[in-house]
């Protein structure tokens, strides 16, 4: 499998660093895991070709996640793609048509079959893949039901089985509580290294991951429990570096 950073800055736009998103080539399959503002650029340096990817999978709405999505899907449309694109969202499938509708971006006038499902529904297109709820999203609960929004609060990570070894992307969460089970056993897990406690991310090495790249800009705590005593299987997650299992 072989695992490239595309992007790992956070919400707050950075000059050096892209928007989260990963990509991922394992049996045979080409995987996109989010989209994040800088993807389309780093599509065409990779020299990736318009009917390279099999799946694009959004793990939450948040723009840092999803920014770059429409322009992607834009220049596969005019790089003339043919295949049909798998596209799996975290929720709300209507209201992104309507999106790309609202963008003159129109479906039926692409060369290529658009195929959005849900994310949850993964494992049946790609049985190697597992996408788990978390917690990233729970903090918006009291402002979705005070103002009756549709927001359904799903946010995902993702597992990818191969025979090597498996692969894990957090994405962002607020607790490492809810990927406890996802990231077992698991060769390299990408995790979020700026919301959780320092603590908790820490304590991934007590799960046998033989390689923890942390994303997101690590919060300060973290960066100095890491210099105080450093871990062999702790690194900075770069982009553009290709990771192997
Ligand atoms: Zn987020």
């Amino acid at each position: 499998m072989n695992i490239r950073i595309l992007g790992t800055g956070s919400g707050m736009p950075s000059k050096a660093l892209n928007c989260s998103s990963i990509l991922v080539q394992s049996q045979n399959k080409t995987y996109l895991l989010d989209a994040g503002e800088g993807i389309s650029k780093m599509f065409l340096q990779l020299d990736l070709a318009p009917d390279d990817l099999d799946a694009i999978m959004i793990s939450h709405y948040h723009p840092d996640h999803i920014g770059g999505l429409f322009l992607l899907i834009q220049m596969l449309y005019l790089a003339k793609r043919e295949q049909p694109l798998h596209l799996f969202l975290p929720e709300r499938e209507q209201d992104f048509l309507a999106i790309l509708t609202m963008f003159y971006t129109f479906p039926e006038k692409f060369g290529f079959q658009l195929q959005i499902h849900p994310l949850s529904q993964v494992s049946e297109f790609f049985p190697d893949v597992i996408a788990q709820i978390n917690d990233h999203l729970h903090g918006y609960r009291e402002i979705i039901s005070k103002n009756a929004l549709k927001n359904e609060m799903k946010a995902y990570s993702i597992r990818i089985n191969s025979p090597k070894g498996a692969f894990v992307y957090s994405s962002d969460i607020s607790t490492t509580d809810s990927i406890r089970e996802l990231v077992d056993g698991a060769h390299t897990v990408v995790v979020d290294a700026g919301h959780p406690p320092a603590e908790q991310i820490i304590q991934l090495e007590d799960f046998g991951i033989r390689r923890v790249l942390l994303t997101h800009e690590p919060s300060p705590e973290l960066r100095q429990l890491l210099q105080e005593n450093p871990r062999p299987s702790f690194e900075h997650a770069i982009e553009g570096v290709l990771y192997n299992i």
